[in-house]
């Protein structure tokens, strides 16, 4: 698994092994618990897979695209797709409020990817030639 260390990381580990511990294990149990809590705060990646047969199932979490392309692109065609993997926490703050999170519109709640030339598309349809039959929710913001 390809990760780095990231500065403000770095610099709390840094912090806790600078304090004074009653011995090496309570040091290495403080160490496990604060990386576990670190990336948790990270988003990582998943690969979807949907293939002829299978139950649909994911794989990850992945800390670089690079390592969930490659492993797409060991996969039959169509069977996955990346995904981005919200932390519990994350989906939490998400859900209750929406703004927390700057790649969602503080406007109407939906994901900013959401968000064309012409507005948010969240519950537009259209025919396959791109005519909307259904408007979306055509949030400006
Ligand atoms: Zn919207
Ligand atoms: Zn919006």
């Amino acid at each position: 698994m390809a990760i780095r260390i990231r500065k403000d990381e770095k610099e709390a580990l840094v912090d806790l092994l600078g304090q004074e511990w009653d011995s090496a294990g309570d040091a290495a149990t403080a160490v496990f618990s604060a990386v576990v809590s670190l990336l948790g705060q990270r988003d990582t990646y998943g690969v979807q897979v949907a293939g002829a047969g299978l139950v649909p199932f994911a794989v990850g979490p992945f800390y670089d695209t690079r390592e969930t392309k490659a492993l797409i692109a060991g996969l039959p065609a169509g069977w996955a797709r990346e995904a981005v993997l919200f932390s519990p926490a994350r989906m939490t703050a998400v859900t209750v409020e929406p703004s927390t999170d700057k790649r969602f519109c503080g406007a109407c709640g939906h994901p900013k990817f959401a968000h064309g030339p012409h507005g948010c598309e969240v519950g537009e349809k259209r025919t396959k030639a791109g005519k909307v039959t259904t408007k979306g929710c055509g949030c400006k913001g």
